[in-house]
């Protein structure tokens, strides 16, 4: 099952991460805006009914008071109507009396006048209204086609608006009046009634009776049809703005109101347009930092990157711990050389649950067996980071550890192997040690023989001093018998046979060593020709048992053999010198018991077997011993002689035949040496 992280990283790959957001951040805003939008345009239907209701209310109550205004009007006119009908022939103050207490509460009513046909013969108030007393319809060519058609067909109208001689302009109530007799009512009018009704003043009475302040209003007459007809106040731009409309008949026509709020109905586009400009705005920002941070994101992530390639390049093992000692980084070669504890290196993981895991699974060699002790030492060395130390891995290589404290309290580590460098260093201090040892065997083992043949040749040199020598110029001299002179003869022939035989053994010893020495050069030089040719294994071993059976018998030890005839391929001579060195070696280190030869073969190999009851070779030098100059014993005053060049010889002689030699050992019980020979040898096939 794959991780979340790891699903989710499939789902959102790095490279279309920004995308991804950049689309999340514009359909957010989008959608903000949207919202926003919607929001707006309800809140602007909610405030346009609002604004209309309010509209609306005061164009009812404007309707409302012009009709009664209006009414108002008419009816004094139609008052004064009726009482001039009454009484047709009014004097000038009958006249005054009847209008002033008529229109005395009504101050938008600037005058009444009355004429006779088509001349104004009364007027209230007279101040200031002089000038119309006498004034003919007929010769005020605006007036005159309404006054005709009222005379004529009797009926009242509301005319204007009117521009006055006094200045102003104003409605004018036009009521016909009869004469008193009924008869008459169908002919012509006897004369009119106006009712002048300041324009201004009556719309500024309605405002203020109402506190109307915040509407633009407009008054226009309809036509029979309902079409829009004549203005008769504001302007004509409001009917085209949405207004509120309310009727208002009147005797000659209906006049329309028209009412908008005086800053305008509230308006849409201007709130949209800057939601879609923040918005835009908005998301632009959100996209440049966005962009910025991702960039930085990337950059910081592409420098991790190119440090963790180039750390992970390096030939060396780096691993990177924090303050709290956690893991933060441990490249490809350091987890290569702690294989053993690579399930606990992982970021996060404490140094020392490391070493935990590493000692758990025997990742230190030096900590085997002292666990505890050896975690101590390293933490102390890890805390307080002084001088590089070498480790030794549980696979036998060595590191050289290095640590580090950054100044911000990280510790930075790093391993070099030195395994190469370890093994040359043991390899030259392993020479420098063969090369003493040799010299000190070379010049034991050369100085011992030598000392004893000068010393002996010495004795011969000078004869006399000899006990034989002496006896048998003591018989001579004194004429002893020939029996006397036999055996002094005799005495001084033993002495000279024994010092001449001390002479050939060191001799031989001497020989042997050269022969040993010049064996190894040789083989070094790789100059040394095998001479295969067939023979039989038992004689071989039996040729080597009776040449050192003499030596086991002077040791009082044993040497036997049990080996069956096998035709084998083999260099005689250098096979020989081979068991020889095993052999001799075995008889040479065995005091008690003895030694003992046995063979067994396959179709292919024999493997000789020397088996002894000797003291044994330690363990740790097992592998050593078929090395150059290694001798268990290396002290001067060790037991038995050598040069510790037999083995080394013998194993180049025996790989010389394709074959192999090993040794198992316990110390103090014995040893056996193995040699393992092909039964027939690659040259002699070639020849054969
Ligand atoms: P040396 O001339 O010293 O015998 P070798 O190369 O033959 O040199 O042997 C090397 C060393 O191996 C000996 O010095 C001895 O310490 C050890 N060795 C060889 N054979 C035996 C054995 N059979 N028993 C115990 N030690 C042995």
């Amino acid at each position: 099952m794959p991780s979340h992280a790891a699903r989710l990283k499939k789902v959102f790959k790095l490279r279309e991460f920004p995308i991804a957001v950049g689309l999340t951040i514009i359909a957010v805003l989008v959608s903000t805006a949207l919202v926003a939008t919607q929001a707006n345009t309800r809140f602007l239907e909610l405030a346009r009914q609002a604004a209309k209701d309010d509209v609306g209310k005061n164009a009812d109550a404007i309707a409302g008071a012009l009709q009664r205004e209006l009414t108002k009007v008419d009816v004094i006119a139609r008052a004064i109507r009726y009482a001039i009908e009454q009484k047709p022939d009014l004097t000038q103050q009958e006249y005054q009396d009847l209008v002033a207490p008529l229109i005395g509460t009504t101050p938008e009513i600037l005058l009444v006048g009355r004429s006779r046909g088509y001349v104004i013969e009364q007027v209230y108030p007279m101040a200031g209204n002089e000038k119309a007393i006498g004034l003919d319809y007929r010769l005020v060519p605006t007036q005159f086609m309404a006054v005709r058609d009222a005379l004529r067909t009797g009926k009242a109208s509301l005319e204007g608006p009117v521009n006055l001689v006094q200045g102003g302009t104003a409605f004018i109530q036009r009521t016909p009046y009869y004469p008193k007799s009924r008869e008459d009512k169908s002919r012509i009018a006897s004369g009119i009634i106006s009712v002048v009704v300041n324009r201004e003043q009556l719309i500024t009475q309605i405002y203020q009776d109402h506190g109307i302040e915040t509407h633009d209003i407009a008054i226009r007459s309809l036509t029979s049809d309902l079409s829009p007809g004549k203005m008769k106040y504001g302007a004509k731009g409001i009917f085209d703005d949405n207004p509120i409309l309310r009727e208002v008949p009147t005797d000659s026509s209906i006049w329309q109101i028209g009412l908008v709020p005086s800053l305008g109905w509230p308006e849409q586009h201007r709130m949209e347009h800057y939601v879609w400009v923040l918005s835009l705005l908005g998301s632009s920002a959100l996209g440049a930092m966005f962009l910025a941070l991702w960039s930085m994101y990337r950059s910081k992530r592409i420098a991790e990157g190119q440090l963790r390639s180039a750390i992970n390049s390096i030939d060396d093992g780096f691993a990177l711990f924090d303050q709290q000692d956690r893991l933060v980084f441990a490249n490809e070669k350091y987890l290569s050389y702690y294989d053993l504890s690579r399930n606990a290196i992982f970021p996060g993981n404490t140094f020392e649950n490391i070493l935990r895991e590493g000692l758990r699974n025997g990742q230190y060699k030096d900590a085997i067996g002292r666990e505890d002790a050896w975690l101590k030492e390293r933490l102390a060395k890890h805390f307080n980071p002084t001088e590089p130390i070498e480790q030794k891995l549980g696979d036998g290589r060595w590191l050289k550890v290095a640590e580090a404290r950054s100044p911000d309290g990280n510790t930075v580590g790093f391993r070099v192997d030195i395994t190469e460098l370890k093994q040359s260093r043991e390899r030259a201090e392993a020479a420098n040690r063969a090369k003493n040892n040799f010299l000190n065997i070379i010049s034991h083992e050369l100085r011992t023989p030598l000392t004893s043949v000068i010393g002996y040749a010495r004795f011969l040199e000078n004869i006399e001093i000899l006990p034989g020598f002496k006896a048998l110029k003591q018989a001579l001299r004194t004429g002893a018998g020939e029996a006397e002179c036999n055996r002094a003869l005799d005495l001084l022939r033993n002495d000279v046979a024994g010092m001449s035989g001390r002479i050939t053994s060191s001799s031989d010893h001497l020989l042997g060593l050269i022969n040993d020495v010049l064996d190894r050069a040789k083989l070094e030089a790789e100059t040394v020709d095998l001479r295969i040719e067939p023979l039989d294994l038992k004689d071989m071993v039996k040729s080597v048992t009776s040449n050192l059976g003499i030596k086991a018998a002077e040791k009082g030890i044993s040497l036997t053999s049990d080996v069956a005839p096998l035709p084998i391929a083999a260099d005689a001579k250098r096979l020989r010198q081979s068991l020889i060195n095993v052999v001799g070696n075995a008889i040479k280190f065995t005091e008690t018991g003895g030694v003992h030869l046995s063979s067994d073969s396959d179709d292919t190999h024999v493997r000789i077997t020397v088996c002894d009851t000797g003291c044994g070779i330690p363990a740790d030098q097992l592998d050593q011993i078929f090395d150059q100059f290694v001798q268990v014993d290396t002290s001067v005053t060790r037991r038995n002689s050598g040069t510790g060049l037999g083995l080394a010889i013998t194993r180049e002689l025996v790989e010389l035949h394709g074959g192999s030699i090993s040794v198992e050992s316990e110390l103090g019980h014995g040893s056996s040496f193995i040699i393992t020979l092909p039964i027939k040898s690659q040259k002699l096939e070639l020849a054969a």
